[in-house]
């Protein structure tokens, strides 16, 4: 029977399991699969054969070169091409690549961010291997998914913490299990990442080098028209924007990227894509590839794809909501079940989720830090920079419930009277969303909404793993530490005295308003407004510690981090003032000018004909106060942005950004959008939202 187009398509350039079975040896593909499931160690000889059979099918797919393809600091991918040539000395080439090639790389990695870990280390850099994530053909370039880490071990990128994270979260959940009775082989993540984006027309993006050098507009007049009217999420998809969701779901198809719904978002312009979850990390280098193919692709259809997490004022930012969830060999852990046993073990994670949240919601908010999320988080439009937690309305009154029998402790009772509620299917079935919350449950999983658009959703996850860890860390201890009672009567315990411990970081309501955020500082939850507010939790001598004990980063490399982070901050904030002072000076400000200066000789010509105009008049003269204004608004900007440059201690001069540059950003911007709509449309030198916005 001939397959349909997908399942013909499907994994055509992912060297995958199908792949490996037909062409590897029995004994090597076995191993193989023992190296990627289990973690055992590759040897030289497994390598050399894999290489061998991964090259003989890249080349039949018309590959010529190899990659290792990573993911430094800066959150996107890496990758520094290599033919497979090699000259045989007799005038002819071998297409070669070996066991060594595949499982070990040096980049010349010196440039890329380190927070100075490479120069307390090891001056180079190198990429290995990740075997759970399979090989794919990008561009006629076999691309081998990798860790970066330096000489000595240091993790350089988003990855390898990532890793690490899944590992100790694994470790204590099987701890957990065990005290269940269940010995799963397998205990991992399971993540869906909604990527929400932008696509607007090649010409305007061309037109605006805000967009071209930053990803968002650092100016631009309201809109006559935002998303007021609710038409665009959901609504029809335009015929251009079509033939480019059509040539992606194809593209990501072919590399076996689950891409699954498609739809128009809320603001203008704005779309979504959700996969079908995958386990943890090859869900988030699928997520990389699919933000690089959407930008790649945009560019056939005339379009630019923006990830920036608000590249309009007025209407919504992009996000990408972290859907999260754990499973043991394939059954989902956040899922309650058919009987008492099932939900009890449910609760118990339930429990650790909570109280890993509550007591890491700096770390998590820490995670999702961007000078670009900045605009969003507490916008009215995502989840607040508070971090609180939706449970719903079926799910609420059971841990309301739980929280308040506290007697239901007698020996020898059934699991219903410890208080294990029967919960409702409908629990399952949750359709009542709360949009309003950073993290919220969705009937079967965890769904973490802080994340923006265009981050690597490794440093969230590594949040989530390491906390979890540690709950069920905890949990073990406590059950460990009650030998001579009841399982079921001790971990009904720990999670009942877990949900009113942390009953603060529960919240239902809307968490857009303004109450919410009263109310939130009375229950002492942090509300870390800004980035640099943000970055200081991962260098709290208390998170350190946590890092430490579950071996997934080291003081150093935690150090290392948050200068980076501190860094990307103050870089691309200088990138933005340069970008304005630029704009304002030589386009607005000449614009402007220009405009005055037809107008002011219209209104003498008119004059000589003994026709005056009151309204022309006043009209030049606010523009030409208009043009002091942003000349005298541009300088300052200007001098502070020079002062920012010259701090040298990172946290200073983020503080800095956030108080005194990023005030000067907003003055600028709003002096030139103000005489916007002032200036006629052919003398305006770039396009201005209501083009962009709207177009066919
Ligand atoms: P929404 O209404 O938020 O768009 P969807 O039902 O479309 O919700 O699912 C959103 C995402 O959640 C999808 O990417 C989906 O694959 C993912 N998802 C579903 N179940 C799980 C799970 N157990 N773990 C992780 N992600 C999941
Ligand atoms: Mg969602």
């Amino acid at each position: 029977m001939a397959k349909d187009k997908v399942s013909a398509e499907w994994g055509e350039l992912l060297f995958d399991d199908a792949d490996m079975q037909e062409r590897l040896p029995k004994p090597t593909y076995k191993k193989l699969r023992r190296v990627i499931e289990d973690g055992e160690p590759l040897d030289l000889d497994i390598a050399n054969e894999v290489a061998h059979a991964m090259k003989e099918w890249a080349l039949e797919k018309g590959a010529t070169h190899f990659t290792h393809w990573f993911q430094p600091l800066t959150g996107i991918t890496s990758e520094k091409h290599d033919s497979f040539l090699t000259p045989k000395g007799d005038g002819t080439v071998l297409m070669a690549f070996s066991g060594k090639e595949l499982v070990q790389g040096e980049p010349d990695a010196s440039s890329f961010p380190s927070g100075g870990l490479r120069a307390t280390f090891e001056a180079r850099g190198y990429t290995v291997w990740d075997p759970t994530s399979p090989a794919f053909i990008k561009d006629e370039v076999l691309c081998i998914p990798t860790a970066f880490i330096s000489y000595t071990g240091e993790a350089l990128d988003k990855k390898t913490p990532l890793l690490r994270s899944e590992v100790a979260l694994e470790r204590q959940a099987k701890r957990v299990l065990k005290l269940f009775g269940q010995e799963p082989r397998r205990v991992v993540t399971t993540i869906g990442p909604e990527q929400e984006y932008f696509l607007i027309k090649e010409s305007d993006y061309e037109a605006r080098p805000d967009l071209i050098l930053c990803g968002r507009t650092l100016f631009g007049a309201a809109p006559a028209k935002g998303q007021e009217l609710d038409e665009h999420y959901f609504g029809a998809i335009r015929p251009t924007v079509n033939e480019f969701m059509k040539e992606l779901d194809d593209e990501l198809w072919k590399l076996g990227i689950p891409a699954k719904t498609k739809h128009n978002e809320v603001a203008p312009c704005q779309h979504e894509l959700a996969p079908v979850f995958e386990t943890g990390s090859l869900a988030i280098d699928d997520n990389l590839l699919t933000m690089e193919k959407m930008k790649l692709l945009a560019s056939h259809h005339g379009l630019v794809c923006l990830q920036h997490e608000k590249p309009f004022e007025y209407v919504n930012g992009s996000g990408k909501h972290n859907n999260w969830s754990i499973s043991a060999d394939g059954k989902n852990l956040l899922e309650p079940g058919p009987d008492p046993e099932h939900n009890l073990r449910f609760i118990v994670f339930l429990a650790a989720l909570v109280s890993a949240v509550d007591e890491h919601a700096d770390l998590l908010r820490m995670s999702v830090a961007s000078a670009g999320n900045d605009h969003r988080l507490g916008a009215n439009e995502a989840p607040p920079a508070i971090i609180s937690i939706f449970l719903g309305d079926n799910l609420s009154p059971v841990v309301e419930a739980l929280i308040r029998k506290e007697h239901a402790e007698a020996q020898e009772v059934t699991l219903m009277d410890l208080g294990v509620p029967a919960l409702p299917e409908i629990i399952r079935d949750n359709t009542d969303r709360n949009r309003t919350s950073p993290f919220a449950f969705t009937g079967n999983k965890f769904e973490f909404r802080m994340p923006g658009s265009r981050q690597n959703l490794g440093d969230p996850n590594v949040i989530l793993n390491l906390a979890v860890a540690e709950q069920c860390d905890r949990f073990v201890t406590y059950v460990e530490n009650h030998p001579d009672e009841d399982f079921r009567i001790v971990a009904m315990r720990w999670a009942r005295h877990t949900f009113r411990d942390h009953h603060r970081v529960l919240f239902n309501g809307n968490g857009y308003s303004d109450d919410w955020e009263v109310e939130a500082e009375r229950r002492g939850l942090p509300n870390l407004k800004s980035t640099p507010d943000a970055l200081p939790a991962l260098i709290d001598p208390e998170n350190v510690k946590l890092f430490e004990k579950y071996g997934v980063l080291t003081e150093a490399e935690l150090h290392a981090r948050y200068v980076s982070k501190a860094e990307q901050y103050a870089k691309l904030l200088n990138i933005e003032a340069n970008c304005m002072v630029d704009m304002a000076r030589r386009l607005y400000i000449p614009a402007i000018s220009a405009y005055t200066g037809d107008l002011a000789t219209a209104v003498a010509a008119k004059a000589e004909l003994g026709v005056v105009s009151e309204t022309e008049k006043s009209l030049i003269t606010t523009l030409t106060n208009g043009i002091d204004a942003v000349w005298k608004l541009t300088a300052d900007l200007d001098d502070r942005n020079s002062t920012a440059r010259e701090i040298t201690d990172p946290t200073d001069q983020d503080n800095y950004y956030r108080d005194e540059v990023i005030p000067a950003m907003d003055a600028l911007r709003s002096a030139v959008d103000s005489l916007e709509p002032l200036v006629g449309e052919d003398w305006w030198p770039v396009p201005t939202y209501n083009s962009i916005l709207y177009y066919v």
